[in-house]
């Protein structure tokens, strides 16, 4: 291959069913097809997809090397960053079995400009109307307008971005109303909370400095610590930007420098981007429970409903409210809101008693859930490789800043790893949060319930994981009656 001719990436897709077995064509051979086709074209394939219908002929099944291929094509690059124009697959019909499948992989290739596609006849044009006019697939022609006018849309965005030209609406903190000259005084204050960051300093005690010292956003607001972590991760500050999450870059990886004047050198940003990024934690908060917008004060508020029957058959279902009463033991109670507040007055009950109760069988069924449900203690297994890949990522990084490598070198390399820990990050997110799940309802939920590990929000949040809510029946006759929890009715969700 001639070294100048520039390469043009593209894709292999395979599919065994049940036609590609009955005519031969196993998964080597229309791969052997798909090269063929390619070296024709002077294109250069760089992954092969390949799915196996035969092992899970079920219609609604899920095929994964196709839905890697759908992603890899809307965002223009392999997981790695290695980029992907086009797709080469032996025929249509290898590609997909349903009339959605076509379209999702249509809107996807086509995403942007200039993508390539063939099969063993050669290359279509999938941009064109006249092939999905074909109604091979049942698309609708108005699809296609629609894809092209946002295509131009996003064309249009990214050009801008790519030429380094400032898109959006109002000014950035830091420069005057041109988004490309300076402000000096605001453009001061990023500097040195840029740098402070890279020096170790807290980002509660750079906000506190710039609030003391009256700094406010362009919105004239008071700097919060969301705001101004933003504004100081921001890679404009160092004359780069970002364009949907990813730094835009050329052809090698190398990212774009924009017009306007920087406050910070690309090294001091990547710094302070390390810095901030290995912040990024699951995102739990510890408990893991979700709580209430407003958490009342009592145990089983809002749970408890009445159940007295109105007089026209089906129960009051108000929810009982609890109320203060010093001369009772436990010292409140339960009790229906009036008439005129929605309920209809007629059940009272004593409240340290039904909670007691209450928590006594969400417990006994949170504990037998438990039981039945295995419990999922694994440790997270990407643990390691996150860590190596850190480093690694930090060495790398180093040895940049220190002029060691070389941007071509850097770029590509910091990219690749980013790709990957953030996929690891995602995936630990992921795990966390199934753990916490798991560990809601398992066996300790009493031990952290009754040694105070729990606050009310907590347990009225299991309370609720529980049981939908728990109706109180009448007590009937007149006069105090002993406590009787048969006439508590749980509504149990399953
Ligand atoms: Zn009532």
């Amino acid at each position: 291959m001639n070294e100048a001719a520039p390469v043009i990436p593209v894709v292999s897709y395979a599919r065994i069913s049940a036609d590609t077995a009955r005519d031969g064509h196993g998964v080597e051979d229309q791969h052997k097809v798909n090269g063929a086709t390619a070296a024709r074209l002077s294109w250069t394939i760089v992954h092969h997809y390949t799915d196996n219908d035969l092992s899970a002929a079920k219609a609604g099944v899920v095929r994964p090397d196709f839905e890697a291929l759908v992603k890899a094509l809307k965002a223009g690059h392999l997981p790695d960053g290695q980029p992907v124009r086009g797709v080469v697959v032996v025929a249509d019909d290898r590609l997909t079995r349903r009339a959605g499948d076509y379209e999702r992989f249509v809107d996807a290739l086509t995403y942007e400009e200039g993508r390539l596609y063939a099969d063993a006849k050669g290359p279509k044009n999938l941009y064109s109307e006249d092939v999905e006019s074909m109604g091979l697939f049942g698309v609708v022609i108005s699809k296609m307008e629609v894809r092209k006018m946002q295509r131009r849309a996003r064309r249009s965005h990214r050009a801008r971005a790519e030429l380094g030209i400032p898109v959006g609406g109002k000014r950035p903190f830091g420069w005057q109303p041109d988004k490309l000259a300076l402000n000096p005084e605001e453009a001061a204050w990023l500097a040195k909370g840029a740098r402070e960051v890279i020096a170790g300093k807290s980002l509660h005690s750079i906000l506190r400095e710039w609030r003391e010292a009256g700094v406010r956003t362009i919105n004239d607001k008071e700097w919060a610590s969301r705001s101004l972590k933003l504004a100081l991760w921001n890679p404009r500050l160092c004359g780069w930007r970002k364009h949907n999450g990813e730094l835009v870059r050329d052809a090698n990886g190398v990212p774009i420098v924009g017009r306007w004047e920087p406050v910070i050198t690309p090294k001091e940003w990547m710094a302070i981007d390390a810095i901030f990024s290995a912040r990024v934690g699951p995102n739990v908060k510890s408990g893991g429970s979700v709580t209430d917008y407003r958490t009342p004060s009592y145990l089983l508020t809002g749970i408890l409903r009445c159940g007295k029957p109105s007089a026209d058959g089906p129960i009051c279902n108000a929810p009982l409210r609890a109320t203060a009463r010093p001369d009772l033991s436990g010292g409140y109670l339960y009790q229906c809101p009036s008439k005129e507040m929605g309920g209809c007055g007629g059940t009272g009950r004593n409240g340290a008693k039904i909670d007691e109760f209450v928590t006594e069988a969400v417990l006994a069924k949170l504990e037998e859930r438990a039981a039945r449900t295995k419990h999922a203690d694994d440790e997270w297994v990407g643990e390691e490789e996150l860590a190596r890949l850190t480093k690694k990522q930090r060495k790398l990084l180093q040895a940049w800043q220190e002029d060691q490598i070389s941007d071509e070198l850097f770029f590509p390399q910091n990219q690749k790893m980013e790709a990957r820990v953030k996929e690891l990050r995602a995936d630990r997110t992921r795990h966390v949060l199934n753990q916490q799940r798991a560990a809601e309802v398992t066996g300790d939920v009493r031990e952290r319930w009754t040694s105070g590990q729990l606050d009310l929000a907590q347990k009225r949040a299991l309370i609720r994981e529980a049981l939908h809510a728990v109706i109180v029946l009448p007590v009937g006759g007149g006069g105090r009656r002993p406590f009787n929890p048969d006439l508590l009715v749980p509504n149990w969700r399953e």
